[in-house]
């Protein structure tokens, strides 16, 4: 495999989510996934081996390369090195699918995000201003902060630590054939 800063390394194919790496630990317990890219570097410095390789590889000027799919850490996993990216499935595993201002718990399709600083006020969607809500609270809320709308967040919404590796949670619709073997059925 090659690195040199991804200069020589083409682009992804466009497909979501066929290049990316699914990361286990060394116990092969599904961590998380990373780009590709980032598996290449870890596997370069000697942090992962490789497990599974994609079937397409990656080409460059003078060779190809297999890309990897699955890579297992060599090392103990420190989760504070990875950064959990901010997916409505995170938000709601997060907020253990309940409604943060009713409390109500719901399932997926009934609960939606809300902004606690309305989008259109500047509020960002991060982890620390999306919560889950059901759609009457949210409607109640409108674009009124919570204070305003005399609504209460018990909890102040943070990124999380850890979200359990479901395949949603994971970040993906569509999941490559050569996960499969990893991953949890549900
Ligand atoms: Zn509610």
């Amino acid at each position: 495999m090659e690195t040199s800063k991804g200069s020589r390394i083409e682009r992804p194919v466009p497909r979501s989510g066929i290049r990316d790496t699914l990361l286990l630990d060394q116990g092969y317990q599904p961590l998380r996934v990373i780009s590709w890219r980032r598996a290449i570097c870890m596997s370069f410095l000697g942090k992962v081996e490789m497990v599974a390789a994609h079937e397409r590889p990656i080409y460059t000027v003078d060779r190809e390369y297999a890309a990897p799919a699955v890579v297992r850490l060599l090392g103990p996993y420190r989760p504070q090195q990875y950064v959990i990216r901010f997916s409505r499935e995170g938000v709601h595993l997060r907020d253990r699918y309940t409604c943060q201002y009713c409390k109500q718990r719901l399932t997926r399709r009934e609960l939606t995000l809300d902004h606690v600083m309305p989008r259109h006020r500047g509020g960002p969607t991060s982890w620390e201003n999306v919560v889950t809500a059901c759609s009457p609270c949210n409607l109640h809320k409108g674009g009124r902060t919570p204070g305003e709308a005399n609504m209460r967040l018990d909890v102040e919404p943070r990124r999380p630590r850890w979200v359990p590796p479901s395949r949603a949670a994971l970040g993906l619709e569509e999941v490559p054939a050569c996960w499969r073997d990893w991953l949890p059925r549900h």
